[in-house]
Parts: C-alpha cells; structure tokens; sequence
C-alpha cells in the first residue's frame, strides 16, 4: 500500500550486516515496480559500514545513502538527494535553493598493463545506464569519452591513450608515465585498477602516492573478480589486504568489477558521484574550530624544544579538493602523526570519503597572536 501511494521510495537498511530474506524479497517488489528508491544505509557510525554500503549497491538501487539517524549525520546529502528526485519528478520547490549539477566529473583510469583498463572502457561504453554523448574520431592523441549518468556529466580523460594500446602489439606497449601523470592532474578523481590475479606492485604505489599528493579523489578497483571463487570471503580478504597494502589511504573504496562479465560497472559512476560530492562539500567556521579545539584537547599537539604548536584559526578555503587553512605559531613543529592524527579525525566527524584533504599550515603574523584555541 505505502509503496503505491508514494511518488518517492526511501528503503532503510541496516549498513552494518548483509541485506536479510525480507530485505531481499522487499528489494525484489521495488525492482518490479516502477517508483524510483533511494536506499539509505542507516547506522553508518564506523568504517567498516562505510565498505559495506558498497556491497548494498547489489540490490539494484544503485549506492545506498549513508546516514547515522542517531549521530545526524549525512542528512543534508539525503535531502539534496530527495529533492533533486522530487525535482525529475516534475516537482517544484518551494524555495529556489535547488543543487544544480552541472560540472563533469573527470575519471582517469590509470593501472598497469593487462589490468584491464581497455576492457573495462569498453564495458563502460556497452553499459546501457550509461550514456555516451561523445566520442570524437579515434586517429588523435588524446581523446577523452564524455557520458552521462543519472544526470551526471562524466568525461573519461584519455582514453584513447588506453584503448588504442589494444591495437598495438601486445606485450611491447609502453607504459608512459608521462601520459599517466597528465591524465591524473587533469582529473577529479582516479580509477586505479588493479588486476585480481596479479596483486598490487611497487608501481601502484606509487601511483597512489602520486594521487593523494595532488589531492584528487581514488577509487581502487580489483578487476578480474570472475577469476574469484568463493566471492564474499575473498572480496574481505582482498579488501582487508589492500588497507594493509595502502594503508595511508584508508579512505579510498574498493569496488570489484569483471571486464569480461560486465560486472559492477556502473557501480564505478555511483561511486564517483558521491566522492565528486565529498570533494565539494563545505563545512562552516564555527563547526570547524569547535572540531578542532575538541581534536586538540583529546590529543596535546607536538612540541619542539621548548615550543608547543599552537594553533590561532581554522577555515575552509577551498573544495575539490577540500582545503583547509590552519593558522600556527610554527609550522615547522608540526609532526607527521599529529597531521595525519588531526586528519583522521578529521573524516571521522566530517566524512570526505574517497578523496584526499588538504591542510595548509600557515604561520600566524606574531603581532596578531593573542590567543590560541585553548588547549
Ligand atoms: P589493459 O592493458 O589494462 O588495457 O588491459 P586489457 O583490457 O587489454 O586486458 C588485458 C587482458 O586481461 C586481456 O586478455 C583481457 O581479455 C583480460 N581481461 C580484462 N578484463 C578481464 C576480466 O574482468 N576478467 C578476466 N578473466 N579477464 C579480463
């Protein structure tokens, strides 16, 4: 009854266990029906709900909103997101605050050779909920592959850099790292794609290193999953041993996909929206400094000499990536740990999955130092 009177379905679950028999026989009936669902994975209070969320995507509604009904937490992005399906539904706002989406995001797909990345593309482009709007002539050098999904402009930055490879011998192609650092600085976010039957080397490493230091977004996705016996135990496994493998990027998703059975692929474009979402999300002043004074007071800051580091001011300064400015008495007695101690929480309060965050620490001109946010 509910689901035929609604214009809207919003289909709560549980982020921190597998959808049950009810769930799935639930999911079953939505899928048959027309109305548009937005699941919401409640109770996401602890990282390994965050990963979970990604396995709800299987029910068919694509990626789940993640909120903490009792931690209030994420409620705005569900809203923008009711409105914006209220919105396609030929609804009116009453006020005119609607979020437009007009930015692509753009994707690079970066991995080694025989990860799989032409195939994937290639999956990509057959993927029917994707749309592709654009693929200019395949003789120039670099081509990029524009599409739509959900609304969202997508533009897949040099691919013809990858998909050409496919046509030259096998087995000789060059890797160009050249090619591979332009195409990440040009992009929001990255695809790393990584090979199942291979594992992770040296070179994604670094190739990983090279995208938190230019602060984009990064999806790591294990391609080959078709090669995968025993699926739901080995996804753990492979996820448990790439947090260890890249363990300065514990914010990064992993997605499993299979090239050959066009698996999980559009999964890739939920995914990156939401990180696109994360990239642009603002948090104001007076949140920001309570934050940090709460950060500071549950852990001292790093002393050197006889100096402590004191900290006068916080703002946001940017998005895409989130930047925040810090003003100082010294940068320099700034540690490694604390940074990445403030950076960790950092996401615990604010989110910011799937992309890095800048912090600038900037010394403070001494004739304005009075008072630091107290210790
Ligand atoms: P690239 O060099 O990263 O562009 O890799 P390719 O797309 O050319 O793929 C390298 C090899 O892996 C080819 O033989 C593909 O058929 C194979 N391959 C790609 N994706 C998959 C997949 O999902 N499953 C399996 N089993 N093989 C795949």
């Amino acid at each position: 009854m509910a689901r035929n009177q609604a214009d809207l379905i919003l289909f709560v679950l549980d982020a921190n266990t597998e959808p049950n028999q009810e769930e799935l026989e639930i999911a079953k009936i939505l899928r048959k029906n027309s109305k548009k669902v937005i699941l919401v994975a409640n109770k996401s209070d602890n990282p390994q709900a965050t990963q979970n969320t990604y396995n709800l995507a299987q029910l068919g509604f694509g990626l789940p909103i993640p909120v903490s009904a009792i931690h209030n937490f994420n409620f705005s992005e569900l809203l923008q997101n009711i409105e914006k399906h209220l919105h396609q539904l030929g609804f009116k706002p009453s006020k005119d605050n609607l979020p437009i989406i007009s930015d692509t995001i753009k994707i690079a797909f970066i991995g080694r050779p025989n990860a799989g990345k032409s195939s994937l593309i290639n999956a990509i482009l057959g993927e029917s909920r994707l749309t592709v709007s654009d693929i200019p002539g395949t003789t120039r050098d670099s081509i990029d592959v524009e599409l739509t999904y959900q609304n969202q402009a997508f533009k897949l930055i040099d691919t013809a850099g990858i998909r050409r490879r496919g046509r030259i011998e096998k087995g000789i192609e060059k890797y160009s790292i050249f090619r591979t650092i332009d195409a990440i600085e040009k992009a929001d976010l990255v695809c790393l794609i990584l090979d199942y039957s291979v594992g992770v080397r040296a070179q994604d490493l670094h190739i990983s290193e090279y995208v938190q230091d230019n602060s984009k977004g990064l999806i790591i996705i294990v391609n080959k999953m078709d090669l995968m016996e025993e699926k739901e135990t080995e996804r753990n496994r492979i996820t448990n041993l790439l947090r260890h493998r890249f363990d300065f990027l514990s914010w990064a998703p992993v997605i499993f996909t299979s090239a050959k059975n066009k698996k999980n692929i559009y999964v890739i474009f939920d995914v990156a929206q939401q990180i696109y979402t994360e990239r642009r999300k603002e948090i104001d002043q007076e949140t920001l400094k309570t934050a940090l004074q709460e950060i500071i007071q549950a852990h001292k800051p790093p002393i050197k000499g006889r100096t402590v580091l004191r900290f006068y001011d916080i703002k946001q300064v940017g998005i895409n990536p989130p930047t925040f400015e810090l003003l100082v008495n010294d940068p320099d007695i700034n540690h490694f740990s604390y940074q990445r101690y403030l950076e960790n929480n950092f996401r615990e309060r604010f989110g910011f999955s799937g992309t890095a965050i800048d912090f600038i620490y900037k010394p403070i001109d001494p004739k304005l130092a009075r008072k630091s946010i107290s210790l």
